[in-house]
């Protein structure tokens, strides 16, 4: 009887979920609210580590067919100090967020798995060895329920009654053919301490508009509203043409040592946002998406049909994604803090921002980084406050 797993959200997590217990002929039903392909704010950068998921299905071409563009080059900038500039040799793709959830969803579609969408899913309980999902019209019974349901998880806050935001994105999407000239084949990442408190903020050049955000983490930063409003008229400004064609905000989910406990128990967990596993540093959260999906779908399938996967999956977690996350939570408390410390000594040990290139591209680790950036800090930082912070969680 209900030998299905149940899944709510049809993001990268749930759908990439939906792809791999699919794939294993295990009966799998994703509930989604919206009709897709839905929208959802986002800058759109894939990493090589996101990438390589695809590597090894017959996805690859479609997701490299799907993207608007790849781009090379990196430029960070912070208050008046001169530019970082930055090429990563892999690369990063560019996506509009709408096709590749819709590309996902046709893989998980294509594999078996079933989408139902319009589907609000209200509240969940567990009658005798099963769990139940009630929409505002329907009720879905499944062995398993998973909890792909991004920022605002209702299957996070039933059963756990927490929630995984730790931050807010801003985004505008901007026509200007000027700034799409200028900066075109780069990607430009801001510190502004002084207008962005705990993060920073972006331009990334699509195929006809270009994404302007910020993102900060942390202590709920008051007038990021207003901060927003300054960091796009700065590019205005400069600009010939310009007009807004979106402008939308979204909770972050970052890890945190407290937000991210493995959220599982007996016939449920949380993947991707709702477990809050995006990285502290970079807001990057689709790898981590389907990274602990792909964990949940290990843990799932070892232990199909029973219900008892949770320690599975809190150990893959552990072993596979925790550790440099809990090393990038302890190096982004240090960044945000003091931004201006960490880009000048980057300014004169240019290796620091090789290697945190190769760590976002999934070619080095956190470890290897922190180790750097001890390495290179100046005696007069070691005793600081800084430096402590660099050392303990
Ligand atoms: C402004 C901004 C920019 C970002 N830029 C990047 C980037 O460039 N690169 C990157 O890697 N990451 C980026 N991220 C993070 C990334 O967007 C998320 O980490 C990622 O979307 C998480 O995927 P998910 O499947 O867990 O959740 P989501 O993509 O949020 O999907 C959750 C799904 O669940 C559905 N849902 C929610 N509640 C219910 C319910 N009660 N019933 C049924 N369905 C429900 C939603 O409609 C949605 O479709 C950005 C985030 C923000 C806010």
């Amino acid at each position: 009887m209900f030998k299905r797993v149940l899944i709510v959200g049809a993001g990268p997590a749930g759908a990439w979920l939906a792809y791999r217990l699919a794939k294993e002929n295990i009966p799998v039903v994703v509930l989604e609210k919206e009709r897709l392909p839905r929208c959802k704010p986002c800058a759109g950068i894939l990493s090589n580590k996101t990438v390589q998921f695809f590597d090894d299905t017959p996805h690859a071409d479609s997701l490299q067919a799907s993207a608007e563009s790849g781009v090379h080059k990196l430029v960070f900038r912070h208050e008046d100090d001169p530019p970082l500039n930055s090429i990563s040799k892999h690369g990063f793709l560019l996506v509009r967020r709408s096709r590749f959830d819709t590309m996902l969803v046709e893989m998980a579609r294509t594999a078996g798995a079933r989408f139902v969408t319009g589907q609000k899913v209200e509240s969940i309980s567990s009658e005798s060895g099963h769990i139940v999902c009630t929409t505002s019209d329907c009720e879905y019974r499944g062995t398993v329920v998973v909890g792909a349901d991004g920022a605002n998880s209702r299957v996070r806050a039933e059963v756990d009654g927490s929630s995984a935001a730790t931050g807010i994105g801003l985004q505008a999407e901007v026509r200007s053919d000027d700034l799409l000239r200028q900066y075109r084949g780069e990607i430009l990442l801001d510190l502004r301490p002084d207008m962005i408190p705990g993060g920073y903020g972006w331009l990334v050049p699509k195929q006809e508009h270009v994404s302007i955000g910020i993102g900060s983490v942390g202590e709920s930063p008051t007038g990021l509203g207003s901060s927003f409003r300054r960091y796009l008229d700065s590019f205005e400004t400069t600009a010939q043409d310009w007009q807004v064609d979106r402008m939308t905000g979204h909770p972050l989910c970052t890890f945190t040592p407290r937000k991210s406990a493995a959220f599982a128990g007996e016939g449920w967990l949380c993947v991707g946002d709702a477990a809050a596993v995006a990285d502290p540093i970079t807001g990057e959260g689709i790898y981590q998406a389907l990274m602990s999906s792909e964990m949940a779908y290990r843990a799932i399938c070892d232990s199909w049909p029973d219900r008892r996967f949770q320690l599975d999956y809190r150990n893959l977690l552990e072993a596979h994604l925790f550790p440099q996350l809990r090393l990038a939570y302890r190096l982004s408390r240090v960044l945000y803090r003091w931004p201006s410390h960490l880009y000048r000594l980057v300014l004169v040990r240019p290796i620091l921002l090789q290697t945190f290139i190769d760590v976002t591209q999934g070619k080095d680790t956190y470890s290897a980084l922190l180790r750097q950036i001890w390495q290179y800090l100046p005696s007069s930082l070691r005793r600081d406050r800084l430096a402590r912070s660099l050392r303990s969680d």
